[in-house]
Parts: C-alpha cells; structure tokens; sequence
C-alpha cells in the first residue's frame, strides 16, 4: 500500500492505541480508587470524593482534547507535505490528469498525435499545479487518456511479432500469449522429455489502431495464421549423456643416460574416460546446437612420458675423438674447448668468428664441422694465415683458420666427412696466440658459430 492517507492512519492509530494503553496503565489503579470513592460519594455525599471524581473527569478531558489536537496537527501537516509540484494537462477546457513536467507532457503528446496520424485541432495546455504523487500519470496512462480525448475512434491495441515482422494486432498481449501458449503446449505433449519454445523471438508493442481497423485479429484468426502459414518452429532442448574418452598429455623428462636426438616412452600414456551431459537443441528434429554442461571424470588420463636425451655424442675417427654438440656442425677441435673471443664487436674491430683455445693449443687437430666439399685451402693474404674454407651445400660454409705451416691436410676440391681432421691449430697470419678462429657463413653472411655447435 503506497497511499498516503492510508499510512498516515495506520500511523496515527498505532500512535493512539499507545496513547491510550499507556493512560489505562496510568489510570488503572487511579480508576480503581475513584469507583471506590464514587461509592462512598453516593453513600454518604462526601464532599472530598466529590472532588477526586472532578479532578479525575477534567484529567480525562484535557487527555481527550490534547489527543484530539495533536492528531489534526498531523493530519494537517501530513496533507500538506505530500503535494508535490506537477503540470496540469488540459485538453480543450478539460483536466485530463497530472504529469510531472510540462516537457514530458508535451513530448507525450506530440508522439501521441504521431502515433495517430491526425492533425492537431484541439487546444492543450500544460499548467503548473501540485498535486499528490498518486495523482501523476504514468506516460502510457496520459497518452491514452489523450486519444480518448483526441480520437475517440481509436483504440490501444497489441501489435504482434515475430522476429521483429509486425504479424497482427490483438486486444492485448494476454490474449497473444494466450494463443502462443495453447501452440506449446500441444507441442510439448509431443516430447515430454525436452524444454520447448520457439526458435523465433516474439515481441509486442502497444500502438493506437482505428476500433473497425481489420489488421485487429481476434484469437481465433491469430491462432489460425500461425498454424496454417507455421509462423513459429518448435525448438526441442534435451539433455543428453554419453561416455567420452579423455585424451592424455605427454610430459617429456630430460636424460644423460641418451644421446641428444633420441628418446624413449619410459610410461606409455592412457586415456581416460569422462560422463558428459550436453544440452541439445534440435529445430525439426535437425541437431542446431550442441552446448557442454558439465563433465564428470570417470577415470583420469594417464600422463605419457618420454626421455629425451642430453648426452652429446662423440665421434670416434680411428685416432682421435670428435665431440659432437646440439647443434649442427661438431666441435671443430680436438680436446680444445675454451672460447677465448666471441662473435661480435671487441677492441680490436668486429669479430666474425669465435677463436677457440686452451693449454697447449698449438698443434691441436682442426676437423671439419660437417661433411662437404673443400672450396679454399691454403695462404691467406687477408689475414686468416693457413686456412681452409668448406662448403656444406645449402649455402652454409665454414672457415678454419691461422693454422700452423705445412699443416693443412685437405685440398681444393676434397670431399671431407664430419669430424674429419683438415689441419693443426696455429698462430699465423693475423693472430696473437695459437687458436683456432671458426666462422660459419649463410648465403655468404658471417653469422654466430655458437649458434651452430651447441653454445646458444
Ligand atoms: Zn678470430
């Protein structure tokens, strides 16, 4: 109950009936003594309770009057506070009712008047007033009261449709619903089993049609068209279960026991299996769409896992042995490993290759990093010294140089396989120290031979 008048008696009487309650209490053993003495008053004329009995009726007048008083302040004070500023819209002379600004009034009126395709020939007007909220109309209840006024011909009807395609007007949306309501019903005695609707979306809208207007269906025409021209395609949702395997994942675990390149299944992976409950939707009984709504494992997946290895092979040549790396080419010296100058920018300029060192380098064997063909063997005037240069095919080359004198093994022309020694470390040519200096060229680009024997 949101009235005002009804609040604010429920309120007063609560109000009272405390009042009231706690003057009975009050009273009570007062009201007990005075009956005592009134007794005595008519016994025996007893001008002192007399008294008492007149102090008591004058106590319960000016309880009464004080009651009385305080209740009208309130009625009062309450009415006024509960009017509220409002505009008053009057249609040719006549109040049609309360809106709570003009410029919704006449925004309601203007689209009213749209709505009913007419001209305006009435005088309206919007005053401002203050009235109880109550009294304010909602926009529909004032735009309907103005087509009463306006266009006493027209009607509020129901406009139908179906994916936003206007079908027909009716009475109201019950009766509407109604009619789509009696169509799913029988279509669900057909498949008890599943939730049914409609595929299309259904929406109405209040408009204003002319009363003899014959776009106004009743039920039965509404009925009639959407059977006969099956403007509405039952949609059947179910709940379906079925077993599903479950995949598994494969972990793969690292080993020195393999060399690098080679693995083996230490645990052979299993699958496992999962209760699925999917939400089906079928449209003429055609599967549309199919939504996942909860899996229940039955048996968890079991991990398959593999050893890689991380051993790196050496290559046995007969007298000496070739390490080889993670990557392409395989250390091109034998039992020298430290890299004493990177690839890149130093002091002394850009460095185009990596120089490989260590105790006692000079003399150590140089092998070819992979197998290929040997392009350029012998002095260089560049700087190198004693150097050998291979071709791998595929436009990767290496170079080998400031090899000791007299120490190349290979020729223009030779064919060399991996590991396969081509000289001795030296300290000729552009050089300060015995090492070896390994470049390793794309399409004739000089790129990081760390790249190429396993150190990146
Ligand atoms: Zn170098």
């Amino acid at each position: 109950m949101n009235n005002p008048i009804y609040n604010l008696i429920s309120a007063l009487g609560t109000f009272v009936t405390s009042i009231v309650t706690g003057a009975i209490r009050f009273y009570k053993r007062y009201i007990w003594f005075t009956l005592k003495n009134l007794s005595v008053y008519f016994i025996n004329y007893n001008k002192k309770s007399f008294s008492s009995v007149k102090t008591f009726l004058v106590r319960a007048i000016v309880f009464i009057l004080i009651v009385s008083v305080i209740s009208g302040v309130a009625v009062i004070i309450n009415t006024k506070s509960t009017k509220v500023d409002a505009t008053k819209v009057v249609l040719d002379g006549d109040t049609i009712g309360y809106i709570k600004t003009a410029d919704s009034a006449e925004k309601i009126e203007k689209s009213t008047l749209k709505k009913l395709n007419t001209k305006k020939d009435y005088e309206i007007e919007f005053k401002n007033a203050k009235t109880e909220p109550y009294n304010i109309l909602s926009d529909d209840a004032l735009s309907d009261l103005l087509v009463q006024k306006i266009a006493p011909d027209y009607i509020k009807v129901c406009e139908v449709y179906i994916d936003d395609r206007l079908i027909c007007a009716v009475e109201n949306q019950l009766t509407a619903h109604s009619v789509i309501n009696e169509l799913l019903e029988a279509e669900k005695k057909k498949n008890k089993k599943a939730s049914v609707s409609f595929a299309e979306t259904i929406s109405y809208k209040y408009a204003y049609y002319k009363s003899s207007d014959e776009n106004i269906w009743n039920k039965d025409r509404l009925s009639l068209a959407l059977k006969t021209f099956e403007l509405l395609t039952p949609q059947h949702v179910e709940c379906e279960t079925k077993i599903a395997s479950v995949p598994f994942d494969t972990v793969d675990i690292e080993t020195n026991t393999l060399f690098i390149g080679d693995s083996r299944v230490r645990r052979k992976g299993k699958k496992g299996s999962e209760y699925v409950i999917d939400l089906v939707t079928y449209i003429d009984k055609k599967k549309v769409l199919s939504q996942n709504l909860t899996s229940i494992e039955i048996k968890a997946p079991i991990s398959q896992v593999i050893e890689k290895g991380m051993r790196a092979e050496s290559i046995s040549m007969g007298g000496y042995t070739v390490t080889q790396t993670s990557g392409y080419f395989c250390w091109p010296v034998v039992g020298l490993h430290t890299v004493t100058s990177p690839f890149g920018w130093r002091s002394l300029g850009n460095h185009r290759g990596i120089d490989i060192s260590g105790a006692n380098a000079s003399g150590s064997l140089v092998v070819a990093g992979a197998s290929g063909v040997v392009t350029e063997a012998g002095w260089s005037t560049g700087g190198y010294g004693n150097y050998v240069m291979i071709d791998h095919g595929n436009g990767v080359e290496t170079l080998y140089a400031h090899m000791l004198n007299d120490s190349l093994m290979v020729s223009v022309g030779d064919h060399v396989t991996k590991g396969y020694a081509i000289g001795r470390v030296g300290n000729t040519g552009y050089s300060f120290g015995a090492h070896l200096h390994f470049e390793v060229r794309i399409n004739g680009t000089r790129v990081n031979p760390a790249w190429y024997i396993g150190l990146e």
